[in-house]
């Protein structure tokens, strides 16, 4: 076994889940990054790893199934051995009026970023219970702190995850694990690439900063999270949003 601590971080293969695997590459861990579809990006996103001098490996799981997480962690057992950071940073969107939404619309949502958040936690903690460093990061977002309109399903998700890392972390504070979210604002990905100029800048009206945020932004916050410097704070949102959620 190695003496790098082992990352796992979901949704890796593009947006923020890939700048959050380089940036804890570059910060010597070794990463395994889980993504649900693009073979392709996530491989990329291995060799970009590599190069830093550590190791990685890619996992095709859907977040949203139990069974996929279980079958996920036991692969990162097999290949590092140990788990000491878990990043849940995988989600969609499926945006609508309220009134008109679908079943499946708030299902799904709920699914992936809820639900997967919760099952990946539930396999990873009792492999960090033994080790030296312990972190969770989960992705929230600006949408779970102040709610959104268009969002009903992704807002209830996003504050759901906030829920459930605060429970997390004073049910597992015991064991000295530092079990944070951070809640991203408007950040530049594939995400938000598709709205339309006019979307674009009434959101960039709402943010102080007068700008979007970039993938990196929350790469660093998380990096922080992961590392030393966050050993004392457990339970926090942290909000990465150009003043947003101010
Ligand atoms: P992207 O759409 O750019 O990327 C999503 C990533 O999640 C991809 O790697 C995708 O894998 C993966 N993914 C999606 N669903 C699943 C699933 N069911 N199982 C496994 N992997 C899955 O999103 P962003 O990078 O923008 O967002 C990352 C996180 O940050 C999300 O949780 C999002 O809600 C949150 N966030 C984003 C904001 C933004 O402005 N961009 C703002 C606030 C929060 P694949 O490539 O294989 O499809």
């Amino acid at each position: 076994m190695s003496d790098r601590n082992v990352a796992v971080v979901t949704g890796g293969s593009r947006g923020i889940g890939r700048a959050v695997a380089i940036q804890l590459a570059k910060s010597g861990n070794d990463v395994a990054v889980i993504y649900r579809g693009n073979k392709e990006k996530a491989e990329e996103v291995v060799d970009i790893i590599k190069s830093f001098g550590v190791d990685a490996i890619s996992i095709q799981a859907d977040v949203s199934s139990s069974s996929d997480c279980k079958e996920a962690i036991s692969k990162v057992k097999e290949a590092f051995g140990k788990v000491n950071i878990l990043v849940n940073n995988a989600g969609i969107t499926r945006d609508g009026l309220l009134i008109r939404m679908k079943d499946s619309d708030f299902d799904d949502v709920i699914n992936a970023n809820l639900k997967g958040t919760f099952y990946m936690m539930r396999e990873c903690i009792p492999l960090m219970l033994k080790a030296d460093v312990k972190k969770i990061i989960n992705i929230s977002s600006v949408a779970g702190v102040l709610g959104n309109q268009g969002q009903a399903n992704y807002s209830a998700s996003k504050a759901g995850v906030i829920g459930l890392t605060k429970s997390a972390a004073r049910e597992y504070a015991s064991k000295k694990i530092n079990i944070n979210a951070i809640a991203p604002g408007m950040i530049e990905t594939d995400m938000t690439g598709d709205m339309n100029e006019k979307a674009r800048e009434g959101v960039i009206a709402t943010v102080p900063f007068k700008q979007m945020g970039k993938a990196e932004d929350i790469a660093f916050a998380v990096d922080f999270l992961a590392g030393k410097g966050s050993d004392y704070i457990t339970g926090q949102v942290l909000c990465v949003d150009g003043g947003m959620a101010i």
